[in-house]
């Protein structure tokens, strides 16, 4: 099957964007069953925004690469970044933390000097921000433990 470029009209814009060749073979590659919709620069200007508005992944939507799972640990439902690999324990952000901080505590398997670096990194975060609520917010999303 031959492709040709083609006119679309922008859903936000109203200008009219080429539809490629190589990207209507790139929608059929991806199984995409609908044209694109909006011009490139009215979709990076929509994806700029969604990255902006995304201060969690709550707000971003959990479409992407976000994968529903259980907690582990505390068996609630959570969203996590990325695909859980079957049979290794997925913690919720609570417990990610809860976990994380006697494993920094007990550091046997690395280095006695890497360990106060550790130990003072953890406790400088702890003190200076203990007062805020959003901690775990600013320690990242929660990872999969090894
Ligand atoms: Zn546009
Ligand atoms: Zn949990």
């Amino acid at each position: 099957m031959d492709f040709v470029d083609r006119l679309l009209i922008c859903a936000d814009c109203r200008q009219e964007f080429i539809f490629t060749a190589g990207e209507q073979l790139f929608f059929l590659d991806k199984q995409f069953k609908n044209d694109p919709k909006r011009c490139k620069p009215c979709k990076s200007r929509r994806a700029g925004m969604v990255a902006a508005a995304g201060a969690g992944p709550a707000a971003a939507g959990i479409s992407r690469t976000e994968t529903r799972t259980m907690c582990s640990e505390c068996g609630i439902e959570t969203t996590v970044p990325f695909k859980p690999t079957q049979g290794r324990p997925v913690l919720c952000r609570q417990c990610f933390q809860a976990k994380r901080a006697p494993a920094i505590a007990g550091a046997g398997s690395i280095s006695q000097a890497t360990a106060e670096l550790v130990a003072a990194a953890a406790n400088t975060a702890a003190g200076e921000h203990s007062a805020s609520p959003t901690i775990s917010e600013t320690l990242g999303a929660p990872m999969q433990l090894p």
